[in-house]
């Protein structure tokens, strides 16, 4: 069992390089739930997971569209936010489940609002606000969130900055 993973992300900066380093030890399959109050940083750090991985477009938030699916190489990412959803069943018209597949990563943000529908993550990761940066902890809910927590306690953030 891995220990929670905790770390003090002192600027926007440190929290994309975060993000990037996390994009390099979860591989090409993983769920991942974000939490944090509006400008904890959510946003910010899955734009920096998909710098890391080598997109070089735009990153918005999908705050009125439900999802953004991006195709990176071989590696498909669908990035939700959820905020917006009044009721989890509109999740099941929109047919979440055909990007909840084993070959993506799905990185979700308000995942609290998808209610009991949505599976238990590999990894979950809580942003708060810290004097002038933030505090984030990622727990493993799962055998492959465990692998992530341990690759990334081993990891060198300076290998994965962009
Ligand atoms: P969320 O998606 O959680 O609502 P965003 O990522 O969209 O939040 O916005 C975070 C805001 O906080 C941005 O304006 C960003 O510049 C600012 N910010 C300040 N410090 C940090 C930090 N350490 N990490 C991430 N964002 C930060
Ligand atoms: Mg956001």
């Amino acid at each position: 069992m891995s220990e929670p993973f905790e770390k003090f992300l002192a600027d926007e900066t440190v929290t994309q390089t975060f993000g990037a380093t996390l994009a390099a030890v979860c591989g090409d399959t993983a769920l991942l739930y974000f939490y944090g109050d509006l400008g904890a940083g959510k946003t910010t750090l899955i734009r920096g997971f998909l710098r890391g991985l080598g997109y070089a477009g735009r990153v918005k938030s999908p705050t009125y569209t439900l999802v953004e699916p991006y195709e990176v190489g071989a590696r498909k990412i669908f990035h939700f936010d959820l905020y917006r959803l009044q009721d989890s069943r509109e999740l099941e018209f929109f047919g979440w489940q055909d990007y909840f597949i084993p070959q993506a990563v799905c990185l979700v943000e308000w995942p609290q609002n998808g209610g009991e529908l949505l599976p238990c993550p590999d990894v979950s990761c809580y942003i708060m606000t810290s004097s002038t940066g933030r505090q984030i902890r990622l727990e493993a809910c799962s055998p492959h969130g465990h692998d992530i927590l341990e690759r990334l306690a081993l990891a060198r953030p300076e290998l994965h900055e962009k």
